[in-house]
């Protein structure tokens, strides 16, 4: 499963902070106290802003401009717990005042479409950046960018040109952009965009708002990034399977499912799809337990899917290979009697495969009152339907 990790304003401010890239003081805080200290140590001048993963705050009324230690104080009492676009805040950045002259965009991406990472550069920056580029495209600069080339000072500048920034700015700017570029390397990122970049009325060009996404699958080159997952907001069933190292995606049906490989189980979730349309009910998960479906792996998917309040039945569709369909059917049985009357929910089983007939044999021997065996996916598909349908 591709997971990427969506970083708040103060960390992406944090992460540029820490390769190069300029930034204004920025802190985080969680109540309208700490607001109020993070202004102090800022000289009061500050603009707080809500720290949720949605753009369009500064027009949601989310960054308002603060005089005073105890105006940020004030402010931040109004901005959390404000709903923008059905994301509570939590948290306010505090973030340094700058008079602004003019702002800009630029932004790094992974471009799936073509297969390469592009750069975006315009003059015209802030909230109107996608008006912009629908309105005057000539405006935003898109440059596709080789990865095993890089960024050079000439190719910036070059960006610069395009993007119309005027002289003046244009040896900063390029700077930032290759800056940026060793920081989107550095970090595995998929996503790093500065919106605003500003002219400051020093002169100076400084990133007043980040967004940057981290690509998961190079996560375990980055021990340090795990720091940055916000576990609130990631589901409580999704954090326990991956926990105990569980191939598992909640999704919004009734019916649990588990087999063993990818492929059988995103086969399985379209069977059941299939099946569950004349109930209105749906699979409530993808969980694959992969090749070496032992007890305790059985024990531990079946664990997280009953634990979930949604599910009314459960499918173990398991094709035996490896790890035959005696092995697997033990492991069912043993997985129910660790999980014990936590076990509620009937639980329709289809074993096919490597030594079939002593894997149901084992099952029908166990009886135990949740299990029902079908010989086929689809009639298991549709019993699991109809059992979640009552
Ligand atoms: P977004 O609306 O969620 O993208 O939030 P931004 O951080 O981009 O802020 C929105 C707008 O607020 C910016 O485009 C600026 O015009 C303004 N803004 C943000 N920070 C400052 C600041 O430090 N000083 C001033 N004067 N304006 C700011
Ligand atoms: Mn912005």
């Amino acid at each position: 499963m591709g997971n990427s990790v969506d970083l708040f304003e103060y960390q992406a401010r944090d992460l540029f902070e820490s390769h190069g890239v300029p930034v204004l003081g920025g802190a985080v805080a969680f109540t309208p106290e700490e607001a109020e200290q993070a202004a102090a140590s800022m000289g009061g001048r500050v603009v707080v802003k809500a720290q949720v993963k949605i753009g369009g705050r500064g027009k949601a009324g989310g960054v308002k401009l603060a005089e005073s230690a105890s105006d940020a104080r004030e402010k931040a009492a109004a901005i959390l717990g404000m709903d923008i676009k059905g994301h509570t805040v939590h948290k306010v950045m505090i973030a340094q005042a700058a008079p602004i002259e003019a702002e800009y965009y630029l932004a790094i991406l992974l471009d799936r479409a073509n297969r390469n990472f592009l750069v975006m550069a315009s003059v015209a920056g802030g909230m109107e950046i996608e008006e912009v580029a629908h309105t005057s495209p000539e405006k935003l600069a898109r440059v596709g960018i080789d990865p095993n080339v890089g960024i050079s000072k000439e190719l910036a500048l070059d960006i610069v040109k395009k993007g119309q920034f005027p002289a003046e700015v244009a040896d900063q700017v390029a700077d930032v952009l290759i800056k940026l570029w060793a920081a989107f390397v550095a970090e595995d990122a998929t996503l790093m965009e500065i919106n605003p970049l500003v002219k400051t009325s020093d002169g100076k060009v400084v990133a007043l708002d980040g967004k940057v996404t981290l690509d998961d699958n190079a996560g375990f080159r980055h021990p340090d990034h795990e720091a940055l997952v916000d576990h609130a907001a990631t589901n409580p069933l999704e954090a326990l399977a991956k926990e105990k190292d569980l191939n598992y995606v909640k999704l919004d049906g009734q019916v649990g499912i588990i087999g063993n490989g990818a492929g059988l189980v995103m086969s399985t979730l379209d069977v059941v799809a299939y099946a569950g349309e004349k109930y209105s009910v749906k699979p409530a998960n993808f969980l694959d337990i992969g090749g070496g479906a032992s007890a305790e792996v059985m024990a531990n998917g079946l664990s997280i899917i009953l634990g979930d309040p949604d599910v009314r039945s459960v499918f173990v569709n398991v094709f035996g290979g490896i790890t035959a369909c005696d092995a697997v059917a033990n492991g069912i049985v043993q997985a129910l009697s660790i999980l014990g009357d936590k076990a509620t929910k009937p639980i329709v089983v289809r074993l096919d495969g490597n030594n079939v007939i002593e894997g149901r044999r084992i099952l029908n021997e166990a009886n135990h009152p949740l299990i029902q065996q079908l010989d086929t996916m689809d009639g298991a598909a549709a019993r699991a339907a109809e059992l979640a349908a009552k």
